[in-house]
């Protein structure tokens, strides 16, 4: 199974993901956590990525599209991926259909978590409130500043990805604000309905 998240920051695509993860057993790839690694880790890729990400800017398509075109040829993506922060722009979404055509890889799925932006902000500030007081560290682009320029650029660059996908009769749009409970139960619906169309167009 290989799907698409799609929504803004804090929609919740990454709760999801790992849920998904779980009962599907095949990996969430998500190319914030990529990156932050590669800072972490000092690469060079990492020291061109880390004041961009720090802002709240966008990493260009090159890098990522890198980044993810290799992480989907190792072992444990053989039976699927959730992609979870990609694509984000419209032309990764290009160069990602290219990669995947490349690999005779179809995705099932584009899942768009739609939630308000009021939300959003309470979300948030609540998963920093709950690093500190766990005495984790808070990300470096969870303050009121980046946190303004990730939801621009979301709104700018990658809100209009749902028409893309929506052209091209892939696009499912869920209530992110719903109960985390019910939007895994909502996605796994959908999940079960394609599974059951591909089954049936195979049958024919
Ligand atoms: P968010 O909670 O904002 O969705 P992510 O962990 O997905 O955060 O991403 C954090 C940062 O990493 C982004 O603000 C951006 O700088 C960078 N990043 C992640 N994925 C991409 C991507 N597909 N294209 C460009 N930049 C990306």
């Amino acid at each position: 199974m290989r799907l698409i998240f799609l929504g803004p920051p804090g929609a919740g695509k990454g709760t999801q993901a790992k849920r998904l993860t779980d009962k599907y057993g095949i990996p969430q790839l998500s190319t914030g956590d990529m990156l932050r690694a590669a800072v972490s880790a000092g690469s060079e890729i990492g020291k061109r990525a880390k004041e961009v990400m720090d802002s709240g800017g966008l990493v260009s398509d090159d890098i990522v599209n890198q980044i993810v075109s290799e992480r989907v040829e190792q072992a444990d993506c053989a039976n699927g991926f959730i992609l979870d922060g990609y694509p984000r722009t419209v032309p990764q979404a290009k160069a990602l259909s290219e990669n995947l055509r490349q690999k005779d890889f179809v995705l099932d799925a584009v899942i768009e978590l739609k939630v308000d932006q009021e939300a959003l902000i309470r979300r948030i500030e609540n998963r920093v409130a709950e690093t500190i007081a766990a005495g984790g560290t808070v990300r470096s682009d969870d303050n009121p500043e980046s946190f303004r320029k990730r939801l621009s650029e979301y709104r700018e660059k990658t809100a209009p990805l749902s028409a893309y996908y929506q052209e091209q009769g892939e696009l499912v749009v869920l209530d992110g604000m719903a109960d985390v409970d019910d939007v895994t139960a909502a996605i796994e619906a959908v999940l079960e309905k394609d599974a059951g169309s591909s089954a049936s167009a195979a049958r024919i």
